[in-house]
């Protein structure tokens, strides 16, 4: 049976954009987060719109930089060196998946998705979502040589083998500065990037929630909710002060803590915190339009009056305390390619985790219980991919029939 309200748990771009597309078919909603909207990941990312690049997370290359950079704070690619059972065993399914065979199996999965990601937006947009998402300008993906540059191109080339428009033209390191006139000599190599879109997460996400308040939907905060009870007829959702918020159903969405919440609906797959950092700096000396320097991992995602910088993976609990070391190494990678940029004009920084799971691909759907739904395990592309995945996933929950691009994704997997 169709529910007529439904308990969304996360105010981040899951939950709301499920909530969105549930309002979309007539489901009450009421969502609660632990502290506000946007208080996860969802505020302080990079904010591209890529489907171009995204892609599963292991793969072979990011075995060999795990590998090589397990244990330097400078890294891009951290891992702290504490016993953690829970962790070690999540490393391991990783490594396992680090693999070009079961790349091309979590690609096809995600090209299914890509496909239609940017389409979920035009739908937020056409009913009323006021954060615009930006198009037009192609994005710059920069290198220090040609060599370097290989392997996001071979890339490229894989995701358009698995069915995905990928346009790009390579260019020169000449060619780049005279088009980015911010980059430095250092740039040798470049790949101009067609057909991608960029937004402000943090506006977006607020936008988004606005729109969910003003057709009636209702947004608890700091209220958090440790459990979840299926009552045969309907659910509640429980807070440990005895707050409880009742509905016939519930949709997951915790981001990085969605274990505690989804493991009594039997969902066994780990969503493992994978920690980014990021700040804002004036426009002047660097990028006007979104830039990837990937060899050193670092996106500049200009955002109107400020640039925003992020990178940085960090595999650690999500509300451990960000560590200052991660942000200057953010600044140390970028120094030599962005000469007239003042990197100590730094504001917002902040720290968010990615829900990552070991295959690289999204948990989107029912569990052991008819009236328990999940929306999360995005990884680096829950921005891009989360209206998509809340449509997919409201659209199943009404009618009772799931998308095919939802199979790959089953959290009971
Ligand atoms: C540095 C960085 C750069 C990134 N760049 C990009 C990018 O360019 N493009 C892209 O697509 N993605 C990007 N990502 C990834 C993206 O930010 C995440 O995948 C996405 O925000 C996850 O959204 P979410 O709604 O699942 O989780 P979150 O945004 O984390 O939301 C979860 C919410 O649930 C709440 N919550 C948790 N537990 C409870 C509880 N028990 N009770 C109540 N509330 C609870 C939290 O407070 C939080 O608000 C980036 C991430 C980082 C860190």
């Amino acid at each position: 049976m169709s529910p007529r309200s439904v308990v969304v748990v996360g105010a981040g771009m899951a939950g709301l954009s499920t909530a969105w597309f549930l309002q979309e078919a007539g489901v009450e909603v009421t969502v609660v987060d632990r502290r506000g909207v946007a208080a996860g990941a969802s505020w302080g990312n990079a904010g591209w719109l890529s489907p171009a690049l995204t892609v599963p997370l292991p793969e072979p290359a990011a075995l060999k930089l795990g590998l090589r950079t397990l244990l330097s704070p400078a890294s891009p690619l951290y891992i702290p060196p504490r016993p953690d059972p829970r962790l070690a065993r999540f490393l391991l399914a990783f490594t396992r998946n680090c693999t070009h065979q079961r790349w091309q199996v979590g690609m096809a999965a995600l090209a299914a998705l890509n496909r239609r990601a940017l389409s979920a937006y035009d739908d937020l947009a056409r009913g009323g979502v006021t954060e615009p998402t930006r198009s037009g300008e192609a994005c710059l993906l920069a290198f220090t040589s040609a060599a370097g540059r290989a392997p996001l191109v071979a890339e490229l080339d894989a995701v358009r083998a698995a069915g995905q428009e990928v346009d790009y033209d390579l260019l020169t390191g000449a060619e780049a500065r005279a088009w980015e006139p911010a980059l430095s000599s250092r740039v040798d190599a470049a790949v101009r990037l067609h057909g991608q879109r960029h937004l402000d997460p943090g506006a977006f996400v607020t936008a988004l929630a606005d729109a969910v308040r003003d057709r009636g939907g209702k947004i608890v905060t700091g209220l958090e909710i440790t459990r979840v009870r299926d009552l045969g007829t309907g659910v509640v959702a429980l807070a440990p002060d005895g707050t409880s918020v009742r509905a016939d159903a519930a949709v997951l969405a915790p981001g990085a803590w969605l274990g505690r919440l989804a493991s009594p609906f039997g969902v066994r797959v780990r969503v493992q915190s994978g920690r980014g950092y990021s700040f804002s700096l004036p426009p002047e000396g660097l990028p006007t339009r979104p830039t990837y320097f990937a060899e050193r991992r670092v996106v500049c995602t200009p955002l109107g009056d400020r640039v925003r910088v992020a990178g940085m993976m960090e595999f650690t609990a999500p509300d451990r305390p960000a560590d200052p070391r991660r942000i200057e190494a953010v600044v140390n990678a970028v120094r030599d390619l962005l000469p007239s940029a003042d990197l100590t004009r730094r504001t917002d920084a902040w720290a968010g985790p990615r829900p990552c799971t070991a295959d690289g691909l999204p948990l989107v759907g029912p569990t052991r219980s008819p009236r328990v739904h999940v929306c999360g395990g995005h990884g680096m592309w829950g921005i891009a991919l989360g209206p998509l995945s809340g449509k997919l996933l409201a659209e199943s929950i009404v009618t009772g029939r799931r998308a095919a691009e939802l199979t790959a994704l089953h959290p009971l997997r």
